[in-house]
């Protein structure tokens, strides 16, 4: 327990809000939750559901740069760019392209493995404490290929899976049939990872967390945060839309949204939106039964509770933008390819979309630390494409540095100062 019981505000209720805040309880703080919306229904509302502890590759990996002109070009392809938006994206694509060189993929890999690696036993005991097991499963995670050539081109991610101590079984076309019978035969490979587990329902288990959170006496302001109070280097309160709310220690989780909360804080971070949509078909034909990945495409196929989930894609178009909806149906013309049991139309009501901005970092790497005015504030944002699968680990930390303790794994990879 910790030695000094403060009174902490974590700002966003998202996945990593909740789950920071559920630690912090556990040390024995008074917590409050400072959310304008409903806890979860930011990017932990849409995303593929997946806690993936093999999750070290950045996106930018080497050779990226060959590859975007050509998905760009691809109406259908991975990544969409509004051309508008080119001018303010520009110094975070700088930045991107800049950390994908071999040896710094490897770095940020190595550094990503303990924070995601843990990822299933953690959100099992979370969902354990709040009796929702049944949202958590362990059925690995898999990805397919159509040609020997896609696969060698991820040959490099696969190597970096592994040096991370990360298992991987391979199949060819005939075991992928046995594994998969849904599957399209065209996939001819299939990788799976046993340790990578999913949630049935993302916003269902953000719920569930929360409640276990209001249970044990947590409050919620629903209220925008703005900044903070500080005296000299201490915390007094958070200041937000409707007025100050007296803290001694803050949590910036605000997803997507928490630049500014840096920025009042002396830390520039270059933290953007990477959109991604999904595309759920309810009562669906056919399901996998294990999450799987289409390696081209860049979506992946979740079988959930309420029917069956693609979740994928990258545009960057900024936080502003409304959605293009076209994405979302793109994903359905290739989830139809992919699983061919699926019908060719569906009615309206059978089809539901979404749009949520992932908090992207340029080096895929997270903001985990204390701020630099203050160690009473703490940054917990920019997990980017795996911010639930890093959530759990990601809270453990923040209730470490609060109390005191050192970190359970090496963070200095994640501080906001590595952008000078
Ligand atoms: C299509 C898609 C698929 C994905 N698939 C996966 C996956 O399979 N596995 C995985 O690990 N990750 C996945 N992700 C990424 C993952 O969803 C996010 O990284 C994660 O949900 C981020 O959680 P968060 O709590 O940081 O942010 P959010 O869930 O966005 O929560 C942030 C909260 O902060 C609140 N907020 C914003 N501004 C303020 C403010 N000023 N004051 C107070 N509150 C504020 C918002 O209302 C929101 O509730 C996917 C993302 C997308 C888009």
């Amino acid at each position: 327990m910790a030695e000094e019981k403060r009174r902490v505000g974590v700002i966003g209720a998202g996945m990593g809000g909740v789950c920071a805040a559920l630690w912090l309880q556990r040390d024995g703080h008074r917590v409050f939750l400072v959310d304008p919306a409903n806890p979860g229904e930011g990017a932990s509302f849409g995303n593929a559901g997946c806690f993936n502890g093999s999750s070290v590759t950045p996106t930018a990996m080497p050779g990226v740069v060959k590859q975007v002109p050509r998905w760009l070009m691809d109406p259908v392809g991975p990544l969409a760019l509004r051309w508008s938006y080119l001018p303010s994206i520009l110094p975070y694509l700088v930045r991107f392209v800049r950390s994908a060189t071999p040896g710094k993929v490897r770095a940020q890999a190595r550094a990503m493995r303990p924070l995601v690696g843990p990822t299933v036993p953690l959100v099992r005991e979370l969902a354990k404490m709040a009796g929702a097991e049944e949202l958590v499963h362990q059925r690995g995670h898999l990805y397919v290929y159509r040609s020997a050539e896609s696969l060698a081109k991820d040959a490099f991610a696969w190597a970096l899976r592994r040096e991370n101590g990360v298992e991987i079984d391979e199949f060819d076309a005939d075991e992928l049939r046995q594994l998969e019978p849904v599957l399209s035969r065209d996939y001819v490979r299939g990788l799976l990872v046993r340790e990578n587990g999913h949630t049935s329902n993302p916003l269902g288990l953000v719920t569930r967390l929360f409640e276990l959170f209001r249970r044990q006496g947590g409050e919620i302001v629903a209220a925008r945060a703005l900044g903070f109070r500080l005296d000299g280097r201490q915390l007094t309160a958070i200041s937000t839309d409707q007025g100050d709310v007296a803290a001694d220690a803050a949590v910036v989780s605000a997803g997507a949204y928490s630049k500014p909360l840096a920025t009042v804080l002396g830390d520039k971070v270059p933290l953007e939106t990477e959109r991604g949509y999904h595309l759920m078909i309810r009562d669906p034909e056919v399901m996998p039964r294990i999450p799987t990945a289409d390696a081209d495409g860049k979506f992946v196929a979740t079988p959930m509770d309420t029917g069956l989930r693609f979740a994928g894609t990258v545009e960057l178009a900024g936080l502003d933008a409304p959605p293009d909806w076209r994405r979302s149906q793109i994903l359905l013309a290739q989830g139809r390819r992919m699983l061919p049991g699926l019908a060719a139309q569906h009615a309206e009501e059978r089809i539901s979309v979404w749009m949520g901005h992932r908090p992207a970092m340029p080096d895929s790497l997270p903001v985990i630390g204390p701020s630099q005015s203050s160690p009473d504030v703490i940054y917990a944002f920019g997990h980017g494409h795996v911010g639930m699968t890093a959530a759990p680990m990601t809270g453990k930390i923040v209730a470490d540095l609060l109390a005191g303790r050192p970190a359970p794994i090496d963070i200095a990879p994640f501080a906001a100062a590595r952008f000078g």
